[in-house]
């Protein structure tokens, strides 16, 4: 039998670097085909990426070179999946759950993931309403090409998540941006958000708790913002990945107000909230209707998310959540660590996030642009963090930090940059 030992973090990033990059592995042999040879579909020139691992490669080259950098810029967890869903995997690959299975998923975990809807949030959802998936993010792209056509226009944030715009000007549709601003505590301006819908309006990103800033989105705003969609043939994609890194208040879903569940899709998964990044395992609850013609887009694309994988996911939900808490706790704590250094940092001004595991520190007071500051810090200070402008033009004026590292390596990172500050600013 082969027997493979887990990676370690830095072979983890070195695997996730030369994907990133496109490279083979040193020693495999592949095709001599270079890109410019090929013909590529025009759609191909406007599919846009996460900048994240761009700055991973360079934090790579460094380490490469003998440098240290401590890793704050990767959106994932650093625990270990719990020993709990480890079990259930490796129990249910022996049991045989090795085949395909049903491509909307297998009915125990959307029985699982429709209870554990309910439970969380004021709605009541239907197995027959939720959507398997590999990762939470087919569950964006299945949206678009379900609902978004050629000229449609998206409302979405910025900074917020890139897939978003990405899959925007991949679909042909319109890139309709709305600020989450600082003041706001990076919620949103619903007067800004209803000031931007037209007749073409066709799809509303929401995300909350929010990637990159932190900030979560308020109930009176939700409300305010339901109303007024009443009556108006809008979907809302709401993304809450995050909706159980919650440090401050409870998670309000804009499916839980009145005629909103039915236009509503919930992104939802297992990646952050049980540190199951890399088993690929996430949802969508959206109408009956959507959710079969968005599982016919799986049957096209993935046929079906892996079946073991699947079992693994009930017993994530169903099982002891004493890991999620301790984790959330752990967060929490790490949180501060990060948001009163950054404070303490001259020329740095940090809000406290609500949720996720970002914090998003204002940078004016440097007098830099955030992309140059981002380079420096990861170039001379050796700590790789993301500009605000990875997550949008808006972004600018902002870098993000994630404090999924430990409280030892947040201290080192903290550190660094205020000495790098003391003698560059
Ligand atoms: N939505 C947001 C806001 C995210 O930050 C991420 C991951 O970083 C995703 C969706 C995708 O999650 P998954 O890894 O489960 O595909």
């Amino acid at each position: 039998m082969l027997a493979f030992a887990a990676p370690s973090g830095s072979e983890r990033r070195e695997r996730r670097a030369v994907a990133a990059e496109g490279k083979r592995p040193a020693g495999e042999v592949f095709m001599d085909v270079t890109l410019e040879k090929i013909h590529l579909a025009e759609r191909m020139s406007r599919l846009g990426t996460e900048s994240a691992f761009d700055v991973l490669v360079r934090a790579q080259e460094l380490e490469v070179q003998g440098r240290e950098i401590v890793h704050l810029e990767i959106g994932e967890p650093d625990f270990p999946t719990a020993s709990h869903i480890v079990e259930a995997a490796a129990q249910a690959l022996r049991a045989g759950w090795t085949h395909y299975g049903p491509s909307a998923g297998l009915s125990q975990l959307r029985e699982a993931v429709a209870e554990d809807a309910s439970r969380r949030r004021d709605i009541s959802v239907e197995p027959g309403e939720v959507v398997i998936t590999p990762g939470a993010k087919p569950i964006l792209f299945f949206t678009f090409l379900a609902l978004v056509e050629h000229g449609d226009e998206v409302l979405y944030p910025n900074p917020g998540f890139p897939i978003y715009e990405s899959m925007i000007h991949f679909v042909n549709a319109r890139a309709v941006p709305y600020g989450v601003p600082e003041e706001r505590d990076f919620g949103i301006d619903v007067g800004e958000i209803l000031s931007k819908i037209t007749d073409r309006t066709r799809l509303l990103i929401l995300n909350s708790p929010h990637n990159p800033t932190g900030g979560a989105v308020a109930r009176a705003d939700l409300v305010t913002l339901a109303e007024a969609l009443v009556g108006r043939e809008i979907f809302i994609l709401s993304d809450e990945i995050y909706s159980r890194l919650l440090y401050e208040g409870e998670h309000d879903s804009i499916a839980e107000l009145p005629g909103m569940k039915q236009r509503t899709i919930i992104l939802d998964g297992f990646s952050k909230t049980y540190a199951m990044t890399g088993w690929r395992l996430g949802y969508g609850i959206m109408c009956a209707d959507l959710a079969q013609k968005v599982a016919r887009l799986q049957t096209n694309s993935n046929s079906c998310t892996a079946s073991f994988t699947q079992i693994a996911g009930v017993e994530a939900l169903r099982g002891d959540q004493a890991s999620v808490d301790h984790m959330v706790e752990e967060f929490r704590r790490r949180r501060m660590v990060m948001v009163d250094g950054l404070n303490r940092i001259p020329g740095f001004h940090c809000r406290m996030p609500r949720g996720a595991f970002y914090a998003f520190p204002n940078i004016a007071g440097t007098n830099r642009n955030s992309k140059a500051l981002a380079d420096a810090l990861l170039d001379e200070a050796g700590v790789a963090c993301l500009s605000g402008t990875a997550f949008g033009a808006w972004g600018e004026g902002y870098l993000r930090f994630s404090f999924a590292n430990s409280v030892q390596n947040i201290h080192k990172a903290l550190e660094r940059i205020e000495d790098w500050t003391k003698k560059n600013l």
